[in-house]
C-alpha cells in the first residue's frame, strides 16, 4: 500500500504508508444552506497515512485555509472546565517557571484571550497571536489583551525575536494538528523562546485515536495525528527538546508536552522516556499498528450499518442529535444518509434550517424530538421516574447529565412530561471533560484504622 507519493509533513520522506481511506467527502464544518442543495459539492480526498521514517500519522491532502474557514464561527466563551484547566496551569507555570514583571508569555492561536488573561491578572506581559481578525478583536476589546492577528510561522517569529519580543513561556494549544507547514511553526517556536523558555503544546494523542477507534475525528483541518516518538524527532530537528509529557483527558486525549532549547543542556525526565519506550512497545514505529485501526473502523461501520438497517426494517425513524464534524465524517464514510436517518438536531441556532455536508440531512433544533414510550416496558420505567420526583420528601430535582448532550435533554423531556414545566436547576457536568476529570479524581472511600 505505498503508493502515496506525497512527502511526510514532518520529516520529508517519500514514501508513506496508507492506512485509511475515507475517500473523497465534503469539509466537515460546510454545512449547506437550502439555496447551496442544488449545487455540486466540492470534495477533497480524505486519506490517513504513516511515515515509516519518523511516525507521523498524517492526512495526505491539504485543503487550502481560505477554503477551509470560510465561515470561522466564533464561539463567544469557553465552558468553565476549560477556563478552569487554564488557570490552574497557568498558576503551576507561574510558580514553577518563576515569572514576573519582567517576564513575557505569548500563546499562538490565542483565541479571545481565554488563557492569557490569567497572566495579565498576575501582573506578567502577555502577547496573543491569532489569526481571525473578529476573535483577535474581541481578546483586545474585551479583555485588554496584546493580540496580533497573522498566521504563525518562521517568518512572524523572526520579526517579533528582532523586535525583542522573546518569550518566557509559549502556549500553543490545539494548533499544531492544524498547521499546514509544521517545520515553519517549530522553527518559529524555536526562534522565539528565551535561552532558559519552556513551550508548553497540547496536542491530540494518536495512541487515545486509535485505543477509542475515534476514526471520525479525521477531517480535513486535522492534518496530523501525533505520538510522542514523532514529536520528539520533528521537534529534535529544530534544536528542541521535550523535557516534560502528560496525559490529558481533553479532545478524546490528548498530549501535554514541555519543550526547551535543547542548546541549554535540557533533559527528559522520566515521564518522557517512559512514554517513549511505552510507544515503542505498542508498535509506534510499525505499519502494522495503524492497519489494524483500519479493520476496527470497517468492523465498527458494518455494526452501526447493521443496526441502523434492522431499526429500519422494524418501520422505527431515526433522528441523529448533534451536527458535529465528527458526525459527518462518520455519516460520509458509513454511507449512512437520506435512506436511514430523518434529520438532524443541534441546540445550536447557526446551524438549524441547514443541511449536513454530503449527507444533506436537514438539522433542526431539539424540540422536534419528541418523547413517546414504544413499549409497555417503557411506559412502566416512566412511570416510576414520574412517582419518584412526585415524592413528598423530594424537595429538590437536580439534571446532573452531561451539559449540551443528549442525556440532557432526554431529562429535560422526562422532567416536563411529569411537571408540564421546564426544569429549572441543573448542577452537572458543563462538559463531557469535567466529568472525565471527576472520575480520575475519585478518593478511596475505604476505611483505614487510625495508626496506632
Ligand atoms: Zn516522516
Amino acid at each position: 500500500m505505498n503508493e502515496q507519493l506525497l512527502p511526510c509533513r514532518s520529516c520529508g520522506a517519500n514514501r508513506l504508508t496508507l492506512i485509511l481511506s475515507l475517500g473523497r467527502t465534503p469539509l466537515a464544518n460546510a454545512l449547506l444552506t437550502p439555496a447551496q442543495l442544488a449545487d455540486a459539492e466540492p470534495t477533497y480526498p480524505l486519506d490517513l497515512a504513516f511515515c515509516p521514517h519518523c511516525a507521523l500519522v498524517q492526512i495526505t491532502t491539504t485543503v487550502p485555509p481560505e477554503q477551509l474557514f470560510r465561515e470561522y464561527l466564533y464561539m463567544s466563551s469557553f465552558s468553565e472546565t476549560v477556563l478552569r484547566r487554564a488557570e490552574t496551569l497557568v498558576q503551576r507555570l507561574i510558580t514553577a517557571r518563576a515569572l514576573g514583571p519582567d517576564s513575557l508569555v505569548i500563546e499562538i492561536a490565542s483565541n479571545d484571550g481565554y488563557l492569557l488573561q490569567y497572566y495579565q491578572r498576575a501582573d506578567i506581559a502577555v502577547l496573543g497571536i491569532e489569526p481571525a481578525t473578529n476573535i483577535a478583536q474581541v481578546a483586545r476589546e474585551q479583555r485588554g489583551i496584546r493580540t496580533i492577528s497573522e498566521f504563525f510561522g518562521e517568518e512572524l517569529a523572526r520579526q517579533l525575536a528582532e523586535q525583542g519580543e522573546l518569550a518566557d513561556v509559549i502556549h500553543a494549544n490545539n494548533v499544531l494538528a492544524h498547521v499546514a507547514d509544521l517545520n515553519g511553526f517549530v522553527a518559529g517556536i524555536q526562534r522565539l523562546l528565551k535561552p532558559n523558555g519552556t513551550a508548553v503544546i497540547e496536542v491530540p494523542y494518536v495512541k487515545d485515536l486509535i485505543d477509542q477507534v475515534e476514526f471520525d475525528t479525521i477531517y480535513h483541518e486535522h492534518l496530523c495525528y501525533f505520538s510522542l516518538s514523532a514529536l520528539d524527532r520533528l521537534f529534535q530537528r529544530h534544536a528542541l527538546q521535550i523535557v516534560d509529557v502528560e496525559r490529558i483527558p481533553i479532545h478524546g486525549g490528548s498530549l501535554r508536552i514541555h519543550v526547551g532549547q535543547a542548546a541549554r543542556g535540557v533533559f527528559a525526565t522520566p515521564a518522557v522516556r517512559a512514554l517513549l519506550q511505552e510507544e515503542a512497545a505498542w508498535g509506534v514505529d510499525l505499519p502494522a499498528f495503524y492497519q489494524r485501526f483500519a479493520a476496527q473502523v470497517a468492523q465498527l461501520r458494518d455494526r452501526l450499518v447493521t443496526l441502523l438497517n434492522d431499526l429500519k426494517a422494524q418501520g422505527q425513524r431515526i433522528a441523529v442529535y448533534g451536527a458535529s464534524a465528527k458526525g459527518s465524517t462518520l455519516l460520509n464514510y458509513f454511507g449512512v444518509g437520506r435512506d436511514t436517518l430523518d434529520f438532524v438536531v443541534d441546540l445550536s441556532t447557526v446551524k438549524q434550517g441547514r443541511y449536513t455536508p454530503g449527507t444533506h440531512l436537514p438539522i433542526f433544533p431539539p424540540d422536534r424530538f419528541e418523547l413517546k414510550e414504544r413499549d409497555p416496558k417503557s411506559r412502566k420505567q416512566l412511570k416510576a421516574i414520574g412517582k419518584l420526583l412526585k415524592r413528598d420528601d423530594v424537595d429538590r430535582v437536580v439534571n446532573a447529565c452531561d451539559a449540551g448532550r443528549e442525556g440532557e435533554l432526554i431529562f429535560a423531556y422526562i422532567y416536563e412530561s411529569v411537571f408540564d414545566a421546564s426544569p429549572t436547576e441543573r448542577n452537572g457536568f458543563p462538559d463531557a471533560n469535567m466529568a472525565m476529570n471527576a472520575a480520575s479524581t475519585f478518593k478511596d472511600g475505604s476505611f483505614k484504622p487510625a495508626p496506632r
